[in-house]
């Protein structure tokens, strides 16, 4: 018994640490509280917002959209601008990862966002399209767009 509860304890740990299942409605945007673009991450969201000065911020958020505080995550972005590949570090501040230097000039470029949640496990890696001018139908950048451009017109998602 006594070898039993660490073990069990552990356990739980490792449970309420892992995202259940892959339950996620895909094709569903939620827009970004700051006005950036939400991305399905493991263990929750993280919203990738420009800001005015076009430094990156990355935000943490779990699976039902509650902020979270940034941890052992590691961010990189990688800029592909026409100019050449730009790497944006990151620093952590109280509610976000913000890069240390500002992205390339001008827009219309890949953008390649790379999340560790810890430093030893693999990066996961996730593709912008950096489009900075306001999409008329949803008045956001086009990189934060959630008009649904998809097929089919599916209204009303129940929360
Ligand atoms: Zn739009």
């Amino acid at each position: 018994m006594k070898k039993l509860i660490p073990s069990l304890f552990a356990l739980l740990l490792i449970a309420s640490g892992a995202p259940a299942g892959e339950e996620h409605g895909h094709g569903k945007i939620i827009p970004g509280p700051k006005g950036g673009r939400i991305i399905e991450v493991e263990g929750g969201h993280a919203e990738f917002f420009v800001q005015p000065d076009r430094k990156v911020s990355v935000t943490f958020h779990g699976e039902d959209m509650k902020p979270a505080a940034p941890a052992g995550q590691t961010v990189t972005v990688i800029a592909e601008a026409p100019a050449g590949k730009a790497k944006l570090e990151f620093e952590k501040t109280v509610d976000a990862f913000v890069s240390k230097d500002v992205l390339p000039e001008g827009d219309g470029y890949r953008i390649v966002l790379q999340i560790r949640n810890t430093p030893d496990t693999k990066p996961q890696n996730f593709r912008i399209d950096y489009h900075a001018e306001l999409c008329g139908g949803c008045n956001r950048p086009e990189y934060a767009c959630t008009c649904d451009h998809g097929t089919g017109s599916h209204g009303g998602h129940a929360h």
